[in-house]
Formats: C-alpha cells, sequence, structure tokens
C-alpha cells in the first residue's frame, strides 16, 4: 500500500542556506532542460543545419556547467543529475497525457530538492528513555556534508528510496512516500462483498453525507462536522490582515527586499487558513472512516470547480453591463472552497480504501427535497434553510438529516444492484522506474546523433528518445526525416 508522509524538518541556518542552495541549481537544471527543449522545437528544428533532428530528451546536464556557471560545482552532481531525471519524468509523463509540458519554475512559492539515495541516509537509533525506534536523517556526501537534519515524524515510518527536502512561507518539510508491500482492498471486491449484504442490513450499515452551505458535513447517522468558531475567527482575522499587508506589497518596488518581507508575511498568514482547513478534512475524513457501524459512505457528485466558478457577465439590450451577482456568488464560493467539500472526500475515499470500507459518489439532484420517509420531492417540503416537512406523509425533520437519509438510500441501491463502478485513477507518482514509451515502436532504441552546439559539432550520446514523437514523425511521411540510427 502506497502512503505518502510529510513532517516538519528543522535545519539549522547553516544548514538551511546550504539547502537552499542546492534546491536553486536543481532548479537551475530542471529550468536549461525547458529552455533547450523549447529552442529545439521552436527554432532549431526548423534552421538547416538541424534539419531531420529531434529535441533531445535525456538526463543529460553537463554541458550546463560552464565557466558562467560556477557555482553549479558547488553542489554534489546528483542533486544537478536529479534536476535533469526530473525533467525527463515530467516529460514523460506528458506523453502519457498525465500532465502538461514541463515548464518553467518560478522561483517564488514552494520549493523543493529532490534527493536520491546517494545522498541521505536514515540512522536507526534507539532513544535511551523510552526504547523507542527512531531515525537520524544525515544529508549529503562526503565532499559536500549538510550534516544531521532534525525532523519531527509523528508517525512511524519505513526508510524511503528518495526524499524530498521543501521549504513553504519560511517552514521546512521532509516528504516521501513509501510502500508496504502489503496489498490495498480493490474497491471492486469491495463492492461485491457489500452487495452481498441485503437492503436492510446495508441500510443499518450505510453513512449519506449532504455536504451543505449553513453545515459543512451532515450525515444521516446525525452527526455534523463544521471549523471551530474559534478557527472561523482566526481565520478572518488574518484574512484581513493579508488583504492590508497586500495593498503595502503593491506599493514597494519590486525586487526589493521590504516587498519580499510583504510577500512572505502574507504568505504565512494564508498558511494558517490552509492548515486549518487540512487538518479539517483529515478529523472529519478520519471520524467518517472510523465509525465501526458504517461500512459504505456515501457522497453526492458534485462538481465543486464547477459550482465554484464565476458567473458570467450579463449584457442588456443596449449592450450596458447588467448585474450578475458576482459579489455574491464570490462569497458563496469562498464558503463552499472554505469548508474543504472536496479535500474531505478524496481523503475520505483512500482511508476508507485502506480498511477495506467503501466510498461512492451518486446524483445529488433534489436530495434536499425529497422525503426520506415516503419519497414525496417537492420544493414544498423544504420551507426554511434548517426544517423539513413532508407534505405528503407530514413527516418532520432536520433538513441536512433528510438530505443525508436520501444520499445514504441511493448508495445502497447503487451497490445492492451492482452497478457500481470503480474509477479508473491516473497515476501520476513519480516513478523510480525507467519507462521507455514501449509497446508503441517497432523497432528498439539505439543511439541518435544531435548537435546541441548550434550544428557546429556534432556530439553523439545516448539518448531515450520518446517514441510516440518519433511514431507521429514517421507517420507524417516518415520518408523526409533523417534518422541516424547507430548501434
Ligand atoms: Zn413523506
Amino acid at each position: 500500500m502506497q502512503s505518502g508522509f510529510r513532517f516538519r524538518l528543522y535545519p539549522t541556518p547553516e544548514q538551511a542556506s546550504r539547502l537552499l542552495q542546492w534546491i536553486g541549481c536543481q532548479r537551475f537544471i530542471y529550468n536549461a532542460k525547458v529552455s533547450e527543449d523549447l529552442y529545439f522545437r521552436v527554432f532549431a528544428r526548423k534552421s538547416l543545419d538541424h534539419v531531420g533532428q529531434f529535441a533531445p530528451q535525456d538526463q543529460q546536464y553537463s554541458h550546463f556547467i560552464t565557466e558562467a556557471t560556477p557555482w553549479l560545482r558547488e553542489v554534489p552532481s546528483q542533486v544537478l543529475r536529479n534536476g535533469a531525471v526530473r525533467w525527463k519524468q515530467a516529460y514523460s509523463r506528458y506523453w502519457r497525457k498525465l500532465g502538461g509540458r514541463p515548464k518553467i519554475q518560478k522561483r517564488h512559492g514552494t520549493q523543493g530538492v529532490w534527493l536520491t539515495s546517494e545522498l541521505f541516509r536514515f540512522e536507526p537509533v534507539v532513544q535511551p528513555e523510552t526504547g523507542q525506534r527512531t531515525y537520524c536523517l544525515h544529508v549529503g556526501t562526503r565532499k559536500w556534508p549538510v550534516g544531521v537534519v532534525r525532523y519531527s515524524a509523528h508517525r512511524a515510518h519505513a526508510i524511503p528510496a528518495s526524499i524530498t527536502l521543501s521549504i513553504d512561507a519560511g517552514r521546512w518539510y521532509l516528504s516521501f512516500a513509501n510502500d508496504d508491500g502489503v496489498p490495498e482492498p480493490l474497491e471492486a471486491e469491495t463492492a461485491n462483498w457489500l452487495a452481498a449484504f441485503s437492503e436492510e442490513e446495508l441500510r443499518a450499515r450505510t453513512v449519506g453525507v449532504d455536504r451543505g452551505v449553513a453545515i459543512p458535513f451532515a450525515c444521516s447517522n446525525g452527526s455534523q462536522f463544521d471549523l471551530k468558531p474559534i478557527e472561523r475567527d482566526r481565520i478572518a482575522k488574518k484574512q484581513t490582515a493579508a488583504r492590508r499587508w497586500q495593498r503595502k506589497l503593491a506599493r514597494r518596488t519590486h525586487g526589493g527586499a521590504n516587498r519580499r518581507k510583504a510577500a512572505q508575511r502574507i504568505a504565512s498568514l494564508r498558511r494558517y487558513e490552509k492548515d486549518v482547513r487540512r487538518d479539517f478534512a483529515h478529523q472529519t475524513s478520519h471520524a467518517l472512516v472510523a465509525d465501526p457501524k458504517a461500512l459504505l459512505i456515501v457522497f453526492e457528485a458534485l462538481g465543486v470547480q464547477r459550482m465554484t466558478r464565476k458567473p458570467k457577465a450579463k449584457r442588456d439590450a443596449q449592450g450596458r453591463w447588467e448585474k450578475n451577482g458576482s459579489r455574491a456568488k464570490a462569497g458563496l464560493n469562498r464558503s463552499i472552497l472554505g469548508s474543504a467539500w472536496s479535500t474531505t472526500k478524496v481523503y475520505t475515499a483512500y482511508k476508507a480504501r485502506r480498511v477495506g470500507k467503501l466510498v461512492v459518489e451518486v446524483a445529488p439532484h433534489h436530495t434536499s427535497q425529497e422525503c426520506a420517509q415516503c419519497g414525496h420531492t417537492h420544493p414544498d417540503n423544504r420551507r426554511s434553510q434548517a426544517g423539513f416537512v413532508c407534505q405528503c406523509c407530514g413527516h418532520t425533520d432536520n433538513a441536512d438529516h433528510n438530505a443525508g437519509r436520501n444520499i445514504a438510500q441511493r448508495g445502497v441501491s447503487l451497490v445492492v444492484s451492482g452497478e457500481f463502478k470503480p474509477r479508473q485513477t491516473k497515476r501520476v507518482m513519480r516513478m523510480r522506474k525507467k519507462t521507455v514509451g514501449a509497446g508503441c515502436s517497432e523497432f528498439t532504441l539505439g543511439e541518435i546523433a544531435v548537435s546541441r552546439s548550434a550544428g557546429n559539432s556534432a556530439v553523439l550520446r545516448s539518448m531515450n528518445q520518446e517514441t510516440p514523437h518519433l511514431n507521429r514523425h514517421r507517420r507524417l511521411g516518415g520518408g523526409s526525416v533523417i534518422m541516424t540510427m547507430l548501434g
């Protein structure tokens, strides 16, 4: 089972400056690869010298170390190589339609460096007082040591094959993914197991979750989840402060130290909100999954991204702008996004999968207008925000609780009827195994001659040319494309 870990890291000021240097150099190599690729695709292929050559997609980086960049010699070569590997992997994700083309990484925002096993080691340590086994993280090589970097592991972990050290608004993090080798129960198997229950039995083991604006999460078993009032107050205060600092930032000179300080202040003010929301999503999803009575958890299929779009601009007959309620919509969007609707659902799904429970999505229409007792559906059933009164059988309930029961019922019908189809998920994980676009090429990949220095010195180097790219060119009248295949 794959699990991701993200721990706080506490480097000393010297270690932090060394790591920042590594981050900068890795980003430089990545960006140099991006620009080189752009040069080849946009210009070089069209010039006479390069007709028939492909943009090189390999992990070469040594030609970026020149007299103009002596500082690249002050970091371990693996850091630079990993920059090129990251670029290569980003490109192969692009060919597999898992993402866009690699693009220039900015100097601002979250920054990180990807370290492979040559650059770090975890040494087991036994705490003398508690007898607890922990690890001590050594970073660096013999020539370029960083030393023991402190980190706090809030849960047990194994030794990973590679790690990422990153800094976000002044805070350092250690993150990695691990596979413990234990297979995860498949969604389809869980669904089959649940489908064998009778409808009443499954009804008793199902929780329907209604996501609303007034109460972010209301369940069919009566539990409700919302941010604490103190958290809401603090978020509001920090938002006000962030807006004030945003105005200050706008008046400060570009590239100046004070502008940078203002940007850092804004980032740390906004981080609180992000942290609170993530924590809320984790706590809510944990509570939903940990409930021993719940085997099936049902959500409405809401397109949160579509729901929180800006409203379209309106014009009247004379072409003048009319009011379209965008201010009010902005407020609603804030409250929807602020209650972490999608994050909580995503977290619930993966936590449930680990313990062999199932999360399904059902159609959201009329869940708040339908009577959970008799099934009568009418807008009049819901006269007020909180109260539900059935116009047919007189059933009264809390509106969100009623909606939760409807959602649970739809989920039960979906699973019992056997119509539930597990969704195919895209793998966007960074693979350590080398993957060459297999299965679509009839020739093996060999050596291709590529000259990178403006066509005057042909440099031979091995490269793994991406096959979909080659095939496309071969299909488009391959005769005009000249390729030098060696070996
Ligand atoms: Zn009714």
